[in-house]
């Protein structure tokens, strides 16, 4: 009797389980961060001009959201911006949203314009250091209620991402991500390359992350180990004066001087030819010397979209070697701009500088 009692109250659990298990199993809570940009956008038809939306215009827009095999929950901006307006307070902001929920959600969206997309996301990754769920940016290049809009596919791919987790329940990417016209790339490892096309980014130095086709590829080995365990450490980003210098032949003497003389210049990256190379004139090495002395650092980045900085390769950079400017290897402008501000913001980081940002702090650089 007392058998039959209990194999019964076993097949009632099995039945239970069997039943309510899907039910039951916790789905992917994710955080959309709305900041602006031509996502959210709508055309004003008198003035032709795009304007900044509310963000329940986009919750309508895609009812498709419903369907996700996800919850999520949304924050805007309380003034929408576009992208070229972006700072590093608003990076502030963004950092915040995402430190405030990180313990409480599984993944990030963050809405955002595409014109600055890879500088905020690059700030970011240096500002979450052991950062263990997946924080996706995402934008478009058409509103999202143009007929032919790539803002549907490109927010609903994101948020599958963000909720996209293993069998034991951790997330699949664990990094600050791009994620644009079907690819994801490591966030400051991205460039905006088009004005137009829906393929706007590329990641010319690092492998794409993911593939979106009929499924959702992983390119597991180039995606960033999943969290080591320790706890998240959150860093702002403070505003300093730094300059972004690309050089062109026949720069004048006039203009870099006045650049380097700015009284409290903080730092000065040179986006140098090919290789890392820069003019061999006196007058130009003697300018960067002073501004050594000053302690500016200054690093030497390339022009090229493609390829690393090889200091010493050839006569013109041998000297910059010799004077010790920092070696950005392969970065993005994006990402030194980015990393730069960060170095200058975190007090202890400052006096290793060179050695911090000649290593890989976010997978931002191909290691030497
Ligand atoms: N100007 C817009 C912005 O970056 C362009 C876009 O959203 O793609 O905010």
């Amino acid at each position: 009797m007392y058998k039959k009692f209990l194999f019964s109250l076993l097949l009632l659990h099995k039945l239970f389980h069997t039943i309510f298990r899907d039910k039951m199993a916790k789905i992917p809570h994710i955080l959309i961060i709305y900041t602006g940009g031509t996502i959210g956008m709508i055309k004003d038809y008198q003035t032709n001009v795009l304007h900044a939306f509310d963000f329940d215009h986009i919750y309508k827009s895609i009812p498709e959201l419903n369907h996700l095999n996800c919850s999520i929950e949304s924050i805007s901006f309380e003034k929408p911006i576009d992208s070229s307006n972006m700072n590093p307070e608003y990076w502030e902001e963004i950092a915040r949203i995402i430190q405030q929920h990180y313990s409480r959600v599984d993944g990030f969206v963050v809405l955002h314009g595409s014109d600055t997309m890879a500088y905020t996301a690059s700030a970011i990754s240096f500002m979450f250091e052991n950062l263990s769920k997946p924080v996706i940016f995402t934008g478009s290049q058409l509103p999202i209620g143009h007929l032919r809009t790539d803002a549907k596919e490109n927010m609903i791919t994101a948020i599958e991402i963000a909720a996209a987790q293993m069998k034991n329940g951790r997330p699949k990417v664990a990094e600050v991500c791009i994620y644009f016209e079907y690819k994801l790339y490591r966030a400051n490892r991205t460039t905006k390359t088009s004005a137009e096309q829906f393929e706007a980014f590329t990641s010319p130095n690092y492998p794409e992350l993911a593939e979106s086709g009929v499924h959702l590829k992983f390119n597991k080995p180039a995606l960033q180990s999943i969290g080591n365990g320790k706890e998240l450490i959150y860093r702002r980003i403070n505003t300093h004066h730094i300059v972004l210098l690309k050089i062109f032949p026949g720069i004048s003497k006039e203009v870099i001087q006045h650049l380097f003389n700015l009284p409290g210049l903080e730092g000065i990256i040179l986006e140098a030819y090919g290789s890392g190379n820069a003019p061999t004139d006196p007058w130009f090495i003697n300018l960067l010397k002073k501004a050594l002395e000053r302690k500016i650092p200054i690093i030497d980045i390339t022009q090229c979209i493609a390829g690393s900085v090889m200091l010493g390769k050839y006569e013109t950079s041998a000297e910059l070697l010799k004077l010790g400017l920092i070696n950005g290897y392969d970065i993005t402008t994006e990402a030194a701009v980015s990393k730069l501000l960060y170095l200058l913001s975190t007090n202890e980081a400052q006096h290793k500088l060179k050695s911090l940002f000649e290593s890989s702090l976010r997978g931002e650089i191909t290691a030497v």
